[in-house]
């Protein structure tokens, strides 16, 4: 089923879950994730970021994973993860995707506000759902980098005010998180969290998951968080599938044969956290 993520997050907040949200790069990946969805029993969120779009396109993704969902009997959908402007907000939303997040993290308050009311404007005109950031995911997902020094926890006060100019209908919010990879353990800060939910009815979306402990993600869970994003860890998966089939296989020159082991390492990953985040069984 392809499906929009509206009611898949306003259930699993009712339902006291998060649903996965996995960033995919190619063919591979969108097999590999819906499979372990179906497997799961579990609703899933497929999402792209601009630079994967840039790497093939919106029309590439929409044709690959409409093609996986219509054959799977779980609840699909396409995110535009990062939105990078209006623009491709509005072109992502045409091209067939299913929701669409603008980031305008990297701008004002007041900027931020504006940029995202004029997408969710649009969305809702077609009743498409709009995740909008506020405050700040730290590293680097495409771009966007973290400013030294700079107060990256989302205020829940500012949130609320946001959410009602915007109108936008899940939030993505710096509790701590970061893009990339780790060095040293990640802390969630579940006192923001808290703090935010007090504030806001929408669901809370958390970026920059990859790497952080499954007892922190449990807990931001319990603490209001209905989104889950896992985009490094997969491709870590698929790139040591794929290399180890290499270096055991060196005269290979099927390209077919290092991506099925690639896409069962990413199958795995992707399981393991279906069953951390309560999505199993919940399609
Ligand atoms: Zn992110």
């Amino acid at each position: 089923m392809f499906v929009d993520t509206k009611h898949m997050l306003l259930d699993a907040q009712a339902g006291h879950y998060a649903v996965g949200a996995f960033n995919v790069e190619n063919l591979e990946f969108v097999m590999a994730v819906v499979a372990a969805a179906q497997e799961k029993n579990s609703p899933v969120i497929l999402q792209t970021t601009p630079g994967s779009v840039k790497y093939a396109s919106l029309d590439y993704f929409v044709a690959m994973v409409r093609t996986a969902a219509e054959a799977a009997s779980v609840p699909v959908a396409l995110h535009l993860d990062h939105g990078d402007g209006f623009d491709r907000c509005v072109q992502a939303i045409r091209a067939g995707y299913t929701s669409v997040m603008i980031d305008g993290s990297h701008v004002s308050f007041e900027d931020n506000i504006a940029l995202t009311a004029s997408v969710t404007r649009i969305a809702q005109a077609i009743n498409l759902p709009v995740e909008a950031e506020l405050g700040k995911v730290g590293g680097k997902e495409d771009d966007g980098p973290m400013v030294a020094g700079e107060n990256p926890y989302t205020d829940p006060y500012e949130a609320e005010e946001f959410v009602a100019r915007t109108h936008c209908t899940s939030l993505a919010v710096g509790v701590g998180t970061a893009h990339g990879v780790y060095h040293g353990t990640p802390h969630i800060e579940q006192g923001v969290l808290k703090a935010i939910r007090s504030r806001l009815e929408i669901p809370l979306v958390l970026h920059g998951t990859s790497g952080v402990p499954d007892d922190q993600v449990a807990e931001a869970i319990r603490n209001g968080v209905c989104k889950v994003n896992y985009a490094t860890e997969l491709r870590q998966a698929y790139s040591k599938g794929y290399m180890d089939y290499m270096a055991s296989n060196p005269a290979n020159f099927d390209p077919k044969k290092p991506a099925a082991l690639g896409m069962e390492n990413i199958k795995a990953v992707v399981m393991a956290h279906m069953d951390n985040l309560g999505s199993t069984n919940k399609a």
